[in-house]
């Protein structure tokens, strides 16, 4: 049975993303638990600078082949499947992104794993596997044990900290080869958000609006406190789903991340996919009614006043 711990490398064209460095840093310690291999595991197509940076794994399996330089579910999924059928590992970490879970879904399936996805911690537990997860939009964290020898793991970006997987090196480079390339999904384009709106990836003070706000017509209000504060507004994704707001405000997993001095959140829950994408921000202040709210455990400081109240009211003292 191996002990080897695999942590798919995230990647968009050679550049890695944050959260594999996250998983690496988690990964080397669930390796000293099992006594197994850290191996970071790359798919792609010319991906020599990025396996240089993997220097905190053991080693790296790549996977190099045209047909990998976009992902594309289906052959990403062949790609790993088949390393997994070819030399099983005791867990797989795979990023819990629109890319991961696409991925480490379809993986379970083909090669027979269990799967937990939405997990915020993964540890062993007297030899036994057991990763913790959130359900319900955060509102329940569950602790599941993986049976069996070998198990897949989608851990939610910013679950640890990025710096202890970050270290330059040259780990030994295994390559794989993809067994049958031609499926059939194919990559057509890449979208690159729409431009020319506020970048809210560089503001210092974003007052983020969600659902609570309840209609458009009551935005008006949200952008007097981002003014007042000398930031911008951005928003939870039924807010851009409502077309109330563009795209490029939108905060979380499908749209960016943020990492102000000052997160404003206003009538928004919490739910991962939001959390995702504003954990790191340095002051994170929220206003919702509901005291359970999930956006409570990552606020530095909340009120549970009504937004129609506080926002105004706030407002008003700033203007002095
Ligand atoms: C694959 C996938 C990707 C996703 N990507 C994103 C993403 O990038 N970004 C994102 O945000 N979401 C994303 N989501 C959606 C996410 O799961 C949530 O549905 C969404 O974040 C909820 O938005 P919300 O907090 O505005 O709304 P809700 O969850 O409805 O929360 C509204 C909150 O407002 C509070 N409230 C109501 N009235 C008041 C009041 N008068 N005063 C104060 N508080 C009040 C309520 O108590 C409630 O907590 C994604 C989902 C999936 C499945």
């Amino acid at each position: 049975m191996s002990q080897d711990i695999y942590v798919v490398a995230e990647h968009l064209k050679g550049q890695l993303d944050d959260v594999t460095f996250e998983l690496l840093g988690k990964g080397r310690e669930l390796a000293s638990a099992s006594g197994g291999q850290l191996v970071a595991l790359l798919f792609g197509s010319g991906l020599q600078d990025a396996a240089s940076q993997l220097g905190a794994a053991d080693k790296v399996i790549m996977v190099d082949h045209p047909s990998l330089a976009d992902f594309n579910p289906e052959t990403y999924a062949t790609a790993l499947g088949h390393v997994l059928a070819q030399k099983p590992a005791r867990l797989t970490l795979v990023a819990n992104t629109s890319m991961g879970m696409d991925l480490a879904a379809a993986v379970s399936v083909k090669n027979n794993l269990p799967l937990v996805a939405y997990a915020t911690d993964v540890k062993f537990e007297d030899g036994t596997a057991v990763a913790v997860s959130q359900l319900y939009g955060g509102k329940i964290n569950v602790e599941s044990a993986i049976e069996g020898d070998s198990g897949i793991v989608s851990v939610l970006a910013g679950s640890f900290p990025a710096d202890a997987g970050r270290k330059e090196g040259a780990p030994a480079v295994e390559t794989m080869d993809l067994p049958e390339a031609g499926g059939k999904v194919r990559f057509k384009a890449l979208i690159e958000p729409e431009g020319g709106d506020v970048d809210i990836t560089q503001q210092d003070v974003l007052v983020s609006v969600g659902r609570g706000i309840q209609s458009e017509d009551n935005l008006g209000m949200v952008e007097e406190l981002a003014n007042a504060l000398g930031g911008a507004v951005s928003s939870s994704r039924p807010i851009v789903d409502n077309k109330w707001l563009p795209k490029t405000r939108q905060v979380g997993k499908s749209g960016l991340k943020v990492k102000p001095k000052l997160y404003f959140a206003v009538g928004i829950s919490g739910a991962p996919e939001h959390i995702e994408g504003m954990k790191d921000a340095e002051l994170i202040i929220a206003v919702n009614t509901d005291p359970e709210a999930p956006i409570f455990e990552y606020a530095h400081y909340g009120t549970t006043e009504d937004l129609f109240d506080v926002v105004p009211a706030l407002t008003e003292k700033l203007k002095g």
